[in-house]
């Protein structure tokens, strides 16, 4: 027994030590998407502790607020969310009951993507009586690479200014992280360039960002409103739509019930495809750069005729 306490006592000494030095802890970043917490890993690498709080098989429209996840934002330095009321049905209510005051809207602690990136779809007038559920423009923005390169500069920026320390770390990720991303899109450009003017049907507006980078044309959408399932008469009307105006292919997101795509499918003699919309959503999309080779290289399989 004395043999025991006294080892305890060796060991217990030195963990003492090292948990009172502030330097070892890691930035905790709590990211509302996958996108979001594979960006802060790049970014952060071994500095951050990454905690997402959704999969690639949830709507991020549609997301509880349980205990699990109120308890996870009570203890994050960084909050990383998409923003443009994306989370607006659970992201508030969250941060409230988390009483975690430096991760509050306004506060450093508290980043919006969307906030770095000008949005599409922003309506003329504000209108939610009809469940429109992107009253404050298209919250999409994770389908554009080009949209991830610009919040990664801002992200970047943000962790130097909540963790300070280790300022120069930060900048270097940073730039790395620019440097891959930027030959990435120039290569998934080039790959795409076929899919130019490919017209397109899409189930929910979810890559109205991708359609803006690729040249995609949307000719339909299934949804009558976002965020309103799509009812037997308004399928029917894209139906006939795609007479006059044929689609190459419908698009829709992994989180999504296919159903509508595949009845499209079926009946107007099109590709359905499963787009993975964020890391994690299909085999590919390991992380953000297999979350574009897999996007692109979908799209121009069912997209190109060969
Ligand atoms: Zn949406």
């Amino acid at each position: 027994m004395i043999k025991r306490k006294k080892l305890h006592l060796m060991l217990s000494a030195p963990l003492v030590l090292l948990l009172a030095l502030p330097a070892h802890a890691a930035l905790r970043v709590f990211a509302c998407e996958p996108e979001w917490g594979s960006l802060a890993q790049e970014l952060g690498g071994k500095l951050v502790e990454v905690s997402v709080a959704t999969s690639a098989m949830q709507d991020p429209h549609q997301i509880q607020a349980k205990p699990s996840l109120i308890a996870r934002a009570r203890n994050a330095d960084l909050v990383v969310c998409t923003g443009a009321e994306l989370e607006i049905g659970w992201l508030p209510v969250l941060l409230q009951q988390s009483g975690n005051a430096k991760v509050q809207p306004g506060q450093p602690g508290n980043f919006a993507a969307a906030d770095v990136v000008r949005k599409l779809d922003v309506p003329t007038q504000l209108d939610r009586s009809q469940g429109d559920v992107h009253a404050a423009g298209n919250p999409h923005i994770q389908t554009d690479p080009r949209a991830i390169a610009q919040v990664a500069l801002a992200l970047g920026a943000r962790l130097q200014q909540v963790d300070p320390t280790h300022t120069s770390e930060y900048a270097k990720a940073q730039a790395d992280f620019t440097q891959r991303w930027q030959q990435a899109i120039n290569r998934w450009t080039t790959q795409a360039a076929p899919l130019r003017g490919v017209p397109v049907v899409s189930q929910h507006k979810a890559f109205v960002y991708l359609y803006d980078w690729l040249g995609l044309k949307e000719v339909a959408v299934l949804e009558p409103k976002p965020g309103v399932e799509p009812s037997a008469s308004h399928l029917q009307a894209v139906l006939s739509t795609l007479k006059a105006t044929p689609a190459r292919m419908v698009l829709y997101a992994a989180y999504q019930d296919s159903r509508p795509s595949d009845w499209l499918s079926k009946n107007a003699g099109i590709a359905a495809v499963k787009l993975p919309s964020t890391v994690g959503g299909t085999d590919g999309a390991k992380d953000l750069f297999g979350l574009f080779d897999d996007t692109v290289s979908r799209l121009l399989a069912a997209g190109v005729k060969p």
